[in-house]
């Protein structure tokens, strides 16, 4: 006989939610969590499984933020295999699935946002080039900890600039709960997994695979060429490729997020987007 696969329990509201949390609440077992957006790949399955080895109860998120999307066509397309990721949930021994609706999230069709200053955090790359964009994600992430109640919370090192601004939030506002960076899980030609590498043609799908070979290659040039150089490099690259559009290449502190201007001596991170078509693809590589 087949071992029976783990079953995940799925939560749509808070009290339901809190029906399945609380016993392990109650016996001070640790609530592992990793919010996300579904559509999920083997990205999304390494910080399950990260939350798997370090908690006792592990919850997933699947919410299709509306308001973190600054562009109404690229909310509508986004992925939404519901079935399909409920799957690779069970797969990974994950716990608990919480599906809300954007009327659990957003009560009476509110859709307003937490106005957080994040300093220069969100003053560049993503929070320039998608204005409304973190402020969106802050509110989502605030109400999903607030509900889950984790001890620990996963956020993928993918989304590098989210990562920072989310820790900083928590910090600033004292929140107990520990945020745990993870590494970037890439398809094996390196392309960085992500839920939008679905809505690629197979010619884009091919071409995209130059935005982590060029943040490659800009890891081998670092220390040997300037920024300006890397700069004038990478454009090059896209400017080439004639189909992809390059949105931004940064080369930043990874504590402040701003550029690097080799002043102080501390990690640097290249941060890439592309539109790739109509997709929209970002990736980053530690310097
Ligand atoms: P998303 O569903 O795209 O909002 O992502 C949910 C979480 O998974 C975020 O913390 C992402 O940073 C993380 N994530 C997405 N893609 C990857 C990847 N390729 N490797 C590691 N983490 C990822």
């Amino acid at each position: 006989m087949l071992p029976k696969p783990h079953s995940v329990k799925v939560a749509q509201t808070i009290p339901e939610l809190d029906k399945i949390l609380d016993p392990y609440r109650q016996k001070q077992q640790n609530v592992g969590f990793v919010p996300t957006m579904g559509a999920l790949h083997e990205g999304h399955i390494s910080l399950i499984k990260q939350a798997k080895a370090e908690n006792e109860v592990v919850v997933c998120s699947i919410f299709v933020n509306p308001t973190q999307f600054n562009d109404p066509a690229d909310l509508k397309r986004y992925p939404r295999p519901v079935e399909e990721d409920k799957q690779m949930l069970e797969a990974a021994g994950c716990d608990v699935l919480f599906l809300p609706t954007v009327e659990v999230m957003y009560p009476k069709g509110d859709f307003t946002t937490l106005n957080e200053d994040f300093g220069m955090l969100d003053k560049v790359m993503e929070g320039a080039s998608r204005p409304g964009h973190f402020a969106g994600m802050i509110t989502v992430v605030n109400k999903l900890l607030l509900a889950v109640k984790p001890i620990n919370a996963y956020f993928g090192q993918k989304d590098f600039q989210q990562l920072a601004i989310v820790k900083h939030f928590i910090a600033k506002h004292v929140i107990p709960i520990n945020i745990i960076g993870c590494p970037i899980v890439r398809e094996p030609d390196g392309l960085a997994m992500s839920s939008r590498n679905r809505l690629l043609s197979p010619d884009e799908r091919k071409r995209a695979v130059l935005i982590s070979q060029t943040l490659f290659k800009v890891k081998e040039m670092w220390g040997k060429s300037s920024v300006a150089d890397i700069k004038d490099f990478v454009q090059n690259e896209f400017v080439k490729d004639g189909y992809m559009k390059l949105d931004y290449f940064e080369i930043s502190y990874s504590d402040t997020l701003q550029p690097f201007d080799g002043k102080r001596n501390a990690q640097a991170v290249a941060c890439i987007a592309v539109f790739d078509g109509k997709v929209r693809l970002i990736d980053n590589i530690l310097l």
